[in-house]
């Protein structure tokens, strides 16, 4: 069994408790207006040029049995419609430009690193978290992945956007320490259109999650990307608290702000970015700080800033 893996980051320390090993899968059903990993979405094997590493001496162009590179205003450029990911141009770069995106991993090649990292684990309560991409779509290689952790002693971690197989989703839980749901959009109308999820998957989900007793200490914590003029609406934002309080009071809550530092991956890819200089404002933030004091059943964590508001926080 193999999956396509396109990052395995060692010392994380953004995605669960401690330090992490993330695995990052490659593939999704969703197309998040925001996405920050547009390179996650095919489920295909691509590649992208590094355009610093980049000396132009076209050896990609002539190693390319699908006509997939070419030269457009004296820079590298791969059609990702015609590439077929099977990665010529990678082995043939002398430099390294051309990046491979996504690679097959068995279960041993994944667990290699996880083993090597468990003093930290161990010593940091960390673990393992799976994510994407929708790791989902790989559901049967991350049981067993799981599973193995599980043996191992080793704490799991699983996110997703709901947009998984439910009766397999059974399986997986049981092995699953901690569940990272996305809740992105509330309304069907505008799920659909800026993400792709019906949100009935997620209502599913939920439902699931209030009345399973496969895993009663199922540790289950939220996550809503912060897009200004999309996400942070007083509707959509109100809508999710409600829910959270009602079916699961104390729980975590993480809004994570926006930025565009992925930009540059839109650009390599050749896909169009629809959000530049879309940012968190002051009153924005004013607005998040009053929400997480209005909701205060639930525990609501702001992450991601990247520009410094502090001296709106209210004195003590
Ligand atoms: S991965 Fe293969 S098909 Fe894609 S650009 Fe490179 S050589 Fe061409
Ligand atoms: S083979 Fe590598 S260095 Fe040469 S043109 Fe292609 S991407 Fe650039």
């Amino acid at each position: 069994m193999t999956a396509n893996i396109f990052k395995i980051e060692r010392l994380n320390t953004h995605n669960g408790p401690g330090f992490r090993t993330v695995v990052y899968f490659k593939g999704c059903p969703l197309h998040c207006t925001w996405c920050h990993n547009p390179e996650s979405i095919s489920k295909q094997k691509q590649v992208w040029v590094n355009h610093v590493k980049c000396i132009g001496c076209v050896e990609c162009i002539r190693v390319c049995d699908y006509d997939a590179i070419s030269v457009e205003d004296g820079k590298i450029v791969v059609n990702q419609k015609a590439c077929t990911g099977c990665y010529a141009c990678t082995n043939a770069c002398p430099t390294k430009a051309m990046e491979k995106i996504g690679l097959d991993y068995t279960i041993d090649d994944v667990m290699k690193p996880i083993l090597q990292d468990k003093f930290l684990y161990d010593s940091s309560g960390g673990g393992v978290t799976v994510t994407g991409g929708e790791p989902g779509l790989y559901i049967d290689f991350v049981t067993e992945l799981f599973k193995q952790c599980k043996d191992n002693g080793i704490q799991t971690a699983f996110d997703t956007s709901a947009a998984v197989s439910p009766e397999k989703f059974e399986e997986l839980i049981k092995y699953t320490d901690i569940l990272f749901l996305d809740l992105k959009i509330f309304d069907k109308q505008n799920s659909v259109k800026y993400t792709g999820l019906e949100p009935e998957k997620l209502s599913k989900m939920v439902y699931w999650l209030t009345t399973q007793k496969i895993k009663p200490d199922l540790k289950i914590e939220f996550r809503t990307p912060v897009i200004p003029g999309i996400t942070d609406s007083d509707n959509n934002l109100e809508e999710f608290a409600e829910a959270i309080v009602s079916k699961f009071p104390g729980a975590e809550w993480e809004l994570c702000m926006f930025n565009d530092l992925c930009e540059d991956k839109y650009r390599k890819l050749g896909m169009e970015w629809t959000l530049s200089g879309n940012k968190i404002t002051e009153q924005g933030y004013i607005y998040l700080k009053h929400f997480q004091k209005k909701y205060q059943d639930i525990n609501i964590k702001l992450s991601g800033f990247t520009e410094d508001f502090s001296k709106y926080n209210e004195k003590p």
